[in-house]
């Protein structure tokens, strides 16, 4: 079928809207038409190919929309169906059969090849070249305005809520959230600093609010954010740029903070972080680091560990549902981080989220009033 999606055709270049053909769902597919979807750090990472997936590609992995066909073999999914996109794993490795499939064996391959994991792909140039542009990103290559995804990462959603706010939940806001309530298992009157306040932070910080934190440190250089920060939750917030981060962090907790979330994936702030630990505390990076990056090791023997985290360790069938109980109780108000715009304007977008102008922008790609219309 033709679709429209925003082809990244070298390395930064600016992202094209044209028209692609995209295949039939297999068996175990499911065609999306998306109503919206969230830009991601991610994104911009293998725009810019700090991330090396193969160009040009159809990226976009946080898709909300609704479920237009279904392969023979899909079950408790059909059309009609309002469906939350995520991240895509293999289903069959120690990992995921241990509902882990944010640690899948095959990650790299199911979420940034470009294609399936047998290799294949769905998305094709109109002119029927078939291997002149990837898709398959995060399993579903949502800046477009029909996606191709699996059971695995296809969560069902109830019909009332807004799918342009629940776009997000697919990964940033998840990432976070998940960190804190899965990885770390945040419990009522535990600490926890928050490095960066973007979406993956905010998703973290609502999380820890819900989850009953006495102390909530929000981290970051930038005023506006940190001032979002308090009016949501946080009890104290520190400018990175002119604190010495451990030292007021030990000013305020006393003997140091129990959880430190970086999301900042800065050198300097991971040594900040370990020397911010209360004994047997624990840090957990959700970006990564330079492969250069040094662990004052000496520093751990208290007990302290430093973990990586990927996708808030989430199930995402399991946990999507619940950060939606969450915003339906009012415990994590996502309406707060989003600034929406149509899909044509997708450059400015991501223009306004590296400025840090934009928490998280929401791309528009159809009306679900004209598409129940139609
Ligand atoms: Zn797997
Ligand atoms: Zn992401």
């Amino acid at each position: 079928m033709r679709i429209r999606a925003a082809v990244v055709e070298q390395q930064a270049a600016p992202l094209v809207v044209e028209e692609l053909e995209l295949d039939d769902p297999r068996a175990d597919e499911v065609l999306v038409r998306m109503v919206a979807t969230g830009v991601c750090q991610t994104d911009a990472h293998a725009w810019h190919q700090r991330i090396p997936s193969p160009l040009p590609m159809v990226l976009g992995h946080e898709g909300a929309g609704i479920v237009e066909k279904v392969g023979q073999g899909v079950e408790g999914l059909e059309p009609g169906d309002h469906v939350v996109l995520s991240f895509q794993s293999c289903g069959q490795c120690a990992q995921c059969l241990s509902g882990h499939p944010a640690y899948c064996a095959r990650a790299t391959e199911a979420n940034f090849s470009g294609s399936r994991l047998d290799g294949t792909s769905a998305l094709h140039r109109a002119e029927g070249d078939r291997d002149s542009v990837h898709g398959h990103f995060f399993g579903q290559s949502s800046f477009a305005t029909y996606a191709l995804t699996t059971s695995r990462n296809t969560v069902k959603v109830e019909k009332d809520l807004p799918l342009e706010l629940l776009a997000p939940l697919g990964c940033g806001l998840q990432t976070g959230a998940g960190a804190v309530l899965n990885s770390f298992s945040l419990a009522e009157g535990e600490s926890i600093a928050i490095f960066g306040v973007g979406a993956v932070g905010f998703g973290a910080l609502m999380a820890a609010r819900a989850a009953g934190a006495s102390t909530i440190i929000a981290v970051d250089v930038n005023a506006q954010r940190l001032s979002l920060a308090e009016e949501l939750g946080a009890t104290h917030t520190l400018d990175a740029s002119h604190t010495d981060i451990a030292e007021a962090i030990k000013a305020i907790t006393g003997a140091g903070i129990t959880h430190v979330l970086d999301t900042t994936g800065r050198a300097d702030m991971l040594t900040h972080a370990v020397a911010a630990l209360a004994p047997m505390g624990q840090v957990g990076l959700v970006a990564g680091a330079r492969p250069d990056t040094v662990i004052p090791a000496a520093e751990l023997a208290l007990g302290k560990s430093v973990r990586g985290i990927v996708q808030g360790d989430a199930v995402p069938q399991h946990f999507i549902p619940q950060l939606v109980q969450m915003y339906r109780s009012g415990h994590f108000p996502i309406d707060r981080l989003v600034h929406f715009y149509d899909f044509d304007d997708i450059n400015t977008a991501f223009t306004d989220a590296g400025s840090g102008d934009v928490i998280k922008p929401v791309l528009r790609i159809a009306s679900i009033a004209n598409l129940e219309q139609e």
